[in-house]
């Protein structure tokens, strides 16, 4: 099929009385709702790097979605649009339905409205561009950590780096326990209820994608502060703890990325509010450490013995 069959075949316009111009003009116009501001972030994937060849479409479009999403939980803001630039090897109709049909579903899901992107031809490679929005004046910000702080984490940390392990061959998981993690991994949840919610309450969050020792830096770098992460505080699925290395998961759960859970930090005095929260978004917090003004993440184990990390994250350059 040709760009422009795509175009009218699958992009379909989707209703939204806030978008004054949608996709088929050189440009889309958008308006927020009065008494918020609009908040823009964008993430892309590229094959071999963010996804296997093998990939089946629908999941990729979830992925694709699921990641620029988390960027705007990450923020406390409401996603609203998306803009999707998108080379493909060539455009075969069967394999663009699969991959339609899920990102609709998922934008459907956000109440997310396509406005517009760009299509060409070159290896697979997705860029979605986010618009979201915030109330006047909010947005949950990296730099914004205080001395006293708790930290908390949404969700578990550490499935999505097992299953990269399992599908690079590097371990092998019990089967309910491998698809828990590949579905972590293939279908990320963003926590978009919890971040609204955490607008008044948390000092500092982001999302976890590139390994919690190495997002908390950030956190700590832009605030200007330290902290203490207690690991065996770290939530992960019971049934992978008890049937892996303690090292691997440690490594999964300090290194691994993927995990798009929200990394935050509130006072002490807000603990119950934020369970509360949790509660009512029905997704789980664990806190996991504590801000301190000493600058440095210091890492401790279970018995209270400092670990050293040789690798903190992923880099796409290292
Ligand atoms: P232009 O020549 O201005 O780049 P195009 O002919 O590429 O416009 O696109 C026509 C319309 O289709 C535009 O409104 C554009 O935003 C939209 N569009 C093209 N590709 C995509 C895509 N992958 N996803 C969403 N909208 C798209
Ligand atoms: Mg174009």
């Amino acid at each position: 099929m040709t760009e422009f069959e795509f175009i009218r075949t699958f992009l379909l316009s989707q209703q939204d009385g806030d978008v004054l111009l949608g996709i088929g003009d050189d440009a889309a116009i958008v308006r927020p709702r009065t008494g918020y501001d609009l908040c823009f972030s964008s993430d892309m994937l590229v094959l071999g790097r963010h996804f296997f060849a093998e990939v089946a479409p629908a999941d990729l479009a979830h992925k694709v979605l699921a990641v620029n999403v988390s960027d705007m939980a990450a923020m406390g803001a409401t996603p609203r649009w998306v803009l999707l630039s998108a080379a493909f090897p060539q455009l075969d109709k069967d394999w663009l339905k699969a991959f339609c049909g899920s990102l609709f579903e998922q934008m459907r899901r956000y109440g997310i409205t396509l406005i517009g992107g760009d299509t060409t031809r070159g290896d697979l490679v997705f860029n979605i561009t986010i618009i979201g929005e915030l109330p006047c004046g909010l947005g949950l910000k990296r730099s914004s950590a205080k001395v006293g702080d708790d930290i908390w984490v949404s969700g578990s940390v550490g499935m999505a780096a097992a299953a990269l392990d399992g599908y690079l061959g590097k371990i092998r998981l019990p089967e309910k326990v491998w698809q828990a993690c590949k579905t972590k991994l293939l279908r990320p949840v963003p926590r978009v209820d919890l971040g609204k919610s955490l607008l008044n309450l948390a000092h500092a969050a982001q999302d976890v994608s590139d390994g919690l020792a190495q997002d908390l830096g950030h956190i700590l770098d832009a605030s200007g502060v330290g902290a203490q992460l207690w690991t065996d505080q770290l939530p992960v699925l019971p049934d992978l703890r008890n049937c892996v290395e303690k090292r691997d998961l440690l490594k999964w759960q300090l290194s691994g990325g993927d995990d798009y859970e929200l990394l935050f930090t509130a006072p002490e005095a807000l603990r119950n509010q934020i369970l509360a929260a949790s509660e009512i978004c029905a997704t789980p917090v664990t806190r996991v450490g504590k801000i301190l003004a000493e600058t440095g993440l210091h890492i401790f184990d279970g018995a209270g013995c400092e670990i050293r990390l040789d690798k903190m994250g992923f880099d796409h350059f290292d």
